[in-house]
């Protein structure tokens, strides 16, 4: 903002106002931005089930046309969990943005999740650190909604969201870690493009969900949003 860097998320709007998202410094700190958010995030697009078009860390890496991540991915040590008969959670995917707490403590008022970022390797808790099932969650589904990730994600959607992500884990994780391999070396773009290609065959297959459809009705629903959708 006039000529100085700024996070975008403190910035209140005024008259007059001069803001350049797109010089160099301001690249380069998105680049880092989103370097570091890939850090704790791997990149599987194609085959993964969150590529139905509304996957915000998707559309925004596609959009950005980062040309080389420079922070490679990180596994972490927590396991995921699949005791809701809802939704799952999965620590290896989640970027900590924090929203599922705010929507969980802040606009239903449950107060079942919180993250603790001093620990070794932050995640989401529920009530503190137990397993999903036999929380408070009383599996409204808002966090899940709020994701911008596969981090939460409806069991419905899973495995079978896209015409590549059923595939056995024996093959898809070999798969993964060969384009992991490639896109270090023809750049990150092209494989984004075939990703992209894979949301617009998936759109087409699209049955909009029921905004405030109760639980019971989370059929083929998936989660609705902005356009666009890397491998
Ligand atoms: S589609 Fe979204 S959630 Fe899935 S790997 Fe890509 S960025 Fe991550
Ligand atoms: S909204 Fe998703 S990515 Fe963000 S902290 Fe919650 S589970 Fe993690």
């Amino acid at each position: 903002m006039d000529g100085k860097p700024v996070r975008g998320c403190t910035l209140t709007t005024q008259e007059g106002l001069n803001v350049n998202s797109q010089s160099a410094t301001s690249r380069a700190a998105q680049q880092e931005g989103m370097d570091r958010v890939l850090n704790r995030h791997e990149l599987y697009c194609t085959v993964c089930e969150h590529n139905t078009g509304d996957c915000t860390l998707h559309n925004a890496v596609a959009d950005m046309h980062i040309p080389i991540q420079y922070y490679p991915y990180e596994r972490k040590p927590s396991e995921k969990d699949h005791s809701n008969p809802f939704y799952t959670y999965d620590p290896d995917q989640c970027i900590l943005c924090g929203r599922c707490v705010e929507a969980c403590q802040n606009v239903e008022v449950n107060e079942t999740l919180s993250i603790d970022y001093t620990a070794e390797h932050p995640r989401v808790l529920w009530d503190g650190g137990t397993q999903i099932a036999g929380s408070s969650c009383v599996s409204c589904g808002h966090c899940v909604t709020v994701c911008p990730c596969n981090a939460l994600l409806e069991k419905t959607m899973q495995p079978d969201a896209g015409p590549f992500t059923a595939m056995p884990e024996k093959v898809k994780r070999p798969m993964i870690d060969f384009v992991k391999a490639l896109e270090n070396s023809i750049s990150m773009e092209p494989i984004t493009a075939i990703s992209v290609i894979d949301t617009a065959l998936r759109k087409a297959e699209i049955k909009k969900p029921k905004p405030f459809a109760p639980i019971a009705a989370w059929g083929a629903a998936s989660k609705s949003g902005p356009e666009t959708g890397i491998f």
